[in-house]
């Protein structure tokens, strides 16, 4: 195993690493490999709700906008399951949420770089400067360990779900974090009360599945957040050019702590609600009280969780709210709790051994050079790129799958020293960027 050198090898399989993997299958000058420990493809499996859809345009597939002939395209993937007229009658941009996985899949199972059932455990720097990594991979199945060398590492390793302390430590199938919803749809309709924290995308989309189900089996539901409102995402067209290379471009080269301050306050560009999931709640919320019908659904923005507790006759949960705005505090009663609260950047186990090689700010956040490259103590011939975790170093677009094929040209041109896909200026029609006179 221990001969060849691979130019790259990737950590994780998600739509970022993926995108890379299509885009370098036609290029034969670079040996690559790309390791993930689910079994197959599967995005964000517990949110691939019915009628659910991508947030992005499908022209933010894998490899659309850095070559729009790559054969592992959305259209392509269409051809090829006879689906190109549905998908001209639909007249819309966006894909539902469950075909971007079954394309993603359709690729995936194509690109033999592509390795599942493998959990990358260490990544080990040899040589100093450093002239390869060793990467550790445990194949799940089998238990067996292999190692493999490669010049250059990417990190595509995304994030984790993010559940505040004060619902930790409850039974996991009443109290859970919206990633595993799907998981828990039975749980749902079986019990008696139903509480939805959080007011992003993932809530409002459990929040309308849940209504939608409500009559039928007849629990109460609430939907609670501690933000000041159900807010839609901003998702007007300048708006939208904050997810541009130019935007990146400019962002980057404010100060750290410049950078911290805009992005806090960036949070609707990326964290509301789409227009039309607000739409279909209100419509729902409208149908549901006709005629005076007192339905048991509750929305309470402005109020927080701070801690909840198991109810002495085990009947549910006591959860402790506050008011924030009038600092008012009171109990809620709820058999199960969905926690829409987010997710957080992944350091993954593996980059232990790169601890001392790897600049971490005073956040604990790693230092990333505008082109993508982890930023390292000492010198080195080669290179960790990453996907993850440089909101606070790219900003708000760092996660957005449009923006991801940009990254993965720029990544690619670095990777082979010259310019196999052009990155191109001029995408938006506004000027973040000012030349002083
Ligand atoms: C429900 C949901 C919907 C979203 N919808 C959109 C949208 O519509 N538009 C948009 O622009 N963005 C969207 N996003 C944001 C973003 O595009 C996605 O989170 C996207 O999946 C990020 O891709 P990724 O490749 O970084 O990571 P992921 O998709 O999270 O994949 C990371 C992979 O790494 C693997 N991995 C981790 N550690 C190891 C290891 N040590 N060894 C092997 N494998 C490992 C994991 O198994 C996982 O498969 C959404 C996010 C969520 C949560």
């Amino acid at each position: 195993m221990k001969e060849n050198i691979y130019d790259l090898i990737g950590v994780g399989i998600g739509p970022f690493n993926l995108g890379l993997a299509a885009l370098l299958d036609p290029i034969n000058e670079v040996d690559t490999l790309f390791f993930d420990q689910k079994h197959e493809f599967d995005w964000h499996p517990g949110m691939l709700i019915e009628g659910t859809r991508l947030q992005v345009p499908f022209m933010a597939d894998l490899v659309t906008m850095a070559d729009p002939t790559n054969k592992y395209s959305y259209l392509n993937y269409l051809k090829h399951h006879n689906r190109l007229y549905p998908f001209y009658f639909l007249q819309r941009l966006e894909m539902p949420r469950n075909e971007y996985n079954h394309y993603c899949q359709w690729a995936a199972n194509q690109l033999e770089s592509c390795r599942f059932g493998t959990k990358v455990t260490s990544i080990v720097p040899i040589g100093d400067p450093v002239a390869h990594y060793e990467v550790i991979v445990e194949e799940l199945e089998t238990r067996e360990v292999n190692t493999y060398l490669a010049k250059n590492i990417i990190l595509g390793v995304g994030t984790v779900p993010s559940l505040p302390p004060s619902l930790k430590g409850m039974k996991e199938e009443d109290v859970f974090h919206s990633s595993t919803f799907l998981d828990h749809t039975e749980r749902c309709h079986d019990a008696k009360s139903i509480t939805v924290i959080g007011s992003g995308q993932s809530s409002a989309e459990i929040f309308r599945e849940l209504l939608k189900a409500r009559k039928e089996n007849g629990y109460s539901l609430k939907w609670i957040t501690r933000s000041q409102g159900f807010f839609p995402m901003e998702e007007t067209r300048l708006s939208l050019e904050h997810f541009s290379p130019e935007y990146i471009d400019y962002f980057y080269d404010l100060p750290q702590a410049q950078k911290d301050e805009i992005f806090s306050g960036q949070q609707l560009l990326y964290k509301g609600i789409s227009p039309h999931t607000i739409t279909d709640i209100y419509n729902l919320l409208y149908e549901q009280s006709v005629g005076g019908e007192k339905m048991d659904v509750t929305l309470m923005p402005l109020t927080e969780i701070n801690g909840m507790k198991e109810k002495e006759d085990g009947t549910g949960y006591e959860l402790e709210c506050r008011q924030w705005q009038k600092d008012k505090k009171f109990l809620i009663e709820s058999e199960v709790v969905v926690a829409g609260t987010g997710y957080r950047p992944l350091i993954p186990k593996c980059l232990e051994d790169l601890n001392d090689l790897i600049e971490w700010d005073d956040k604990g956040r790693y230092q990333v050079t505008k082109d993508y490259r982890l930023r390292l103590t000492k010198e080195s011939d080669s290179t960790i790129f990453v996907h993850s975790g440089m909101q606070h170093t790219h900003g708000v677009g760092s996660t957005n799958l449009g923006l991801a094929v940009n990254r993965n040209k720029i990544i690619i041109n670095e990777l082979l020293g010259k310019e196999i896909y052009p990155v191109l200026e001029g995408n938006i029609f506004q000027q973040f960027e000012v030349e002083e006179q």
